[in-house]
């Protein structure tokens, strides 16, 4: 056995002679550098297989079709679209929010060629890269100023390094939170060069507890939504407009974080109250900040809104331009706002299309994605079932939206085997495991995937 095993080793070819035994057309199209590579790739993976004795002999075919397959491989993004059978609308680790295919397009055109970026085109002149995007802002809130950058976090550190670096900033214990990837309100606070002063207690915070903290180093009076979770039972906070009315009182601006910022009140979907970016400023709050990809459905962004005094001294901190944001998100934001200003979020924004969509259409999805596997019921029971979706983001993290899924119980493996399999495709499918069955919740799944989700399901199932 061991010898046998020594003559194929003595088989395995040289890198440049496996190199010769691929085509003509694919050694002209790539660089020397890059075919050595995934020649010793190929071979590498050769020599594990025949030491694990899975192989036992091969010959030039054999050495080309898995040099062909590693180049294959190599052609693969490392970031790939996937498919989201999980039913979290808002999926923090895959992506957030997708944007709309229009809003896609604009990318694509505004990057491909040059834009007006910076000049004005009246004039001729220099002109300023966020203008169109704050006028937009300003329409559809009613802010008085806005100033854009990275992301949320961003926003955050940049409106308290320019509002009240060296000064301090009351928060109510019930809201130091921290955030997915580590953003903790107390650090962030603490490398603005603001200092924290807490006030309450966890569960509650009154109003006179803001007003006892009160000194003449107070810069600020912050409030933080609670994005990704809720304090239940006996609880008190305070809200925006209390502490508006306290703020004005001791001539103290207040700027609210929060987080995921709406413009449509998800009431009418039967969710709970959460106020939208334009309550917040029609209560009177100095500044807010928020997300352009939780439930706004856009690009990564921080999107700072308030009075223009205040706005000023953020925009003018040197930090603003380290934050800035380039013009794939600018073109994105723009093309995102113009379809609120239409009035058009419900159709065309992939998140409040998945958070308003009927859930007729849901299940109605759900029957033909087990139309199209039905041919793998010998494999597996398929059923559909009532789920509950989530909304995610840390946006209404106690809210659930009434949805269907697709359950799969191998009948020969384990769902989990299968699931892993699912997970390793070129377009990967991400779901859940419940009960020993893999759970797609079809609210999520765009119609357009269908099919794709069928295919791969029967690809993987045909397998075992
Ligand atoms: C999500 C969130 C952030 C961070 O926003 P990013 O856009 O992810 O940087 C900050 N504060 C709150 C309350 C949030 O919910």
């Amino acid at each position: 056995m061991k010898h046998r095993k020594e003559e194929i080793f003595r088989k395995i070819p040289s890198v440049n002679r496996l190199i010769t035994l691929i085509p003509d057309e694919i050694k002209v199209e790539y660089k020397q550098g890059f075919l050595t590579e995934i020649a010793r790739e190929s071979l590498d993976f050769l020599r594990k297989k025949i030491l694990a004795g899975e192989v036992e002999d091969f010959d030039d075919d054999f050495l080309k079709d898995l040099f062909l397959k590693f180049l294959e491989k190599r052609k693969i993004f490392n970031l790939r679209r996937v498919i989201n059978a999980t039913g979290v609308i808002i999926h923090t680790n895959l992506g957030r929010s997708p944007i709309s295919e229009k809003v896609a397009e604009h990318i694509g055109n505004i990057v491909t060629g040059y834009s007006n970026l910076e000049i004005d085109l009246e004039t001729g002149k220099r002109g300023l890269r966020y203008q169109n995007v704050e006028e937009l802002l300003k329409r559809l809130t009613g802010a008085e100023a806005v100033c854009i950058v990275n992301n949320n976090a961003a926003a955050v550190l940049l409106v308290l390094s320019s509002l009240a670096s060296g000064k301090e900033v009351i928060v109510s214990r019930g809201e130091l939170i921290e955030i997915g990837g580590s953003f903790r309100i107390p650090d962030v606070m603490e490398q603005s060069g603001a200092v924290l002063r807490e006030v309450g207690t966890t569960n509650k915070t009154k109003l006179k507890d803001y007003e006892a903290a009160i000194t003449e180093n107070t810069a600020l009076l912050m409030k933080v939504h609670t994005s990704n979770y809720r304090i239940l039972g006996f609880t008190e906070s305070v809200s925006g407009k209390e502490l508006v009315a306290l703020g004005k009182k001791y001539g103290i601006p207040v700027y609210e974080d929060l987080g995921s910022g709406s413009f449509v009140d998800v009431r009418k979907f039967g969710l709970s109250y959460e106020p939208t970016v334009n309550d917040v400023l029609s209560g009177g709050v100095d500044v807010v900040s928020f997300s352009g990809d939780k439930l706004l459905g856009g690009p990564q962004a921080g999107i700072i809104l308030g009075k223009k005094e205040l706005i000023e001294k953020i925009r003018k901190h040197p930090l603003n331009r380290a934050l800035r944001i380039d013009k794939m998100t600018l073109a994105a934001l723009e093309a995102t706002l113009k379809i609120y200003l239409e009035g058009k979020e419900l159709e065309e924004i992939p998140v409040w299309k998945m958070v308003s969509q009927p859930v007729s259409e849901i299940e109605r999805r759900a029957e033909k994605l087990v139309q199209k596997i039905g041919s793998v019921k010998g494999k597996a029971e398929v059923n559909i079932e009532e789920v509950v979706s989530e909304i995610g983001g840390g946006a209404l993290p106690l809210e659930t939206l009434p949805s269907f899924a697709v359950t799969i119980k191998p009948k020969n493996t384990t769902a989990e085997k299968v699931y892993r399999q699912l997970r390793r495709l070129p377009e990967p499918v991400i779901a859940r495991i419940k009960d020993e069955k893999i759970v797609f919740d079809m609210r999520t799944v765009f119609d357009s995937e269908v099919e794709k989700l069928a295919d791969s399901i029967l690809e993987v199932l045909k397998k075992d």
